[in-house]
């Protein structure tokens, strides 16, 4: 009998807006039997309260912003933390930034980190595409470019962060759904680099 493969389950997805986090965040951790965790949507949540913090993170949201990270914990902290005690999550949006990587390491680094690679113009198209579905920065084009700058200027700098500790796996998201989940199983079940 051979040995059975290691899968991953403590995910990350990362990946500009368009990507397909959230498809294939939704479908992974189903897969894997462990918690999705999308902090744009427990953003979204808090940026319909009508109170300060759901304003002001409202305001980030809607112009392309990235939220600062005390708003962010205010209100992700918690669904986080839940997710980390369970032994396996999907992440979808989270970390974002080196600072939010650290964040995470303390509590339940991430074991395998996806790369959900798609050209800029891809990401426009696809977004525009789904613009319809009602999300304040999907319809408005300055909105989307402020996502893909900040996807460039502050994720970006994380697929060097977890390439260098060999957990980075880099995924052609541009393919159809189905392709881009099948690579995704196969780089959970792949060794990392020791
Ligand atoms: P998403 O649904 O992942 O596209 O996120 C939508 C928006 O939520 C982003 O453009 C940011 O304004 C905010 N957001 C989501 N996750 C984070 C995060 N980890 N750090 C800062 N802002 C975030």
């Amino acid at each position: 009998m051979g040995a059975r493969k290691h899968t991953a389950n403590r995910v990350v997805l990362l990946g500009p807006p368009g990507s397909g986090k959230g498809t294939q965040g939704v479908a992974l951790a189903q897969h894997l039997g462990v918690p999705y965790v999308s902090t744009g949507e427990l953003l979204r949540a808090q940026s319909g309260h009508d109170t300060e913090l759901g304003r002001a993170v409202a305001a980030r949201i809607n112009g392309g912003d990235l939220v600062p990270d005390e708003m962010l914990l205010d209100a992700v902290r918690e669904p986080l933390a839940a997710a980390f005690e369970a032994g396996g999550y999907v992440l979808d949006g989270f970390p974002r930034t080196v600072s939010q990587a650290q964040y995470a390491d303390r509590i339940g680094a991430p074991e395998r980190v996806v790369y959900l690679a798609v050209p800029d113009d891809v990401a426009r198209q696809r977004v525009a595409g789904r613009s319809a579905a009602s999300r304040a920065d999907d319809a408005d084009p300055d909105a989307v470019e402020h996502r893909l700058q900040a996807f460039h200027s502050e994720t970006e700098p994380l697929l060097d962060f977890y390439d260098d500790r060999g957990v980075l796996a880099r995924v052609d998201a541009a393919q159809p759904p189905a392709l881009v989940r099948a690579a995704i199983l196969d780089a959970l079940a792949a060794e990392g680099r020791p």
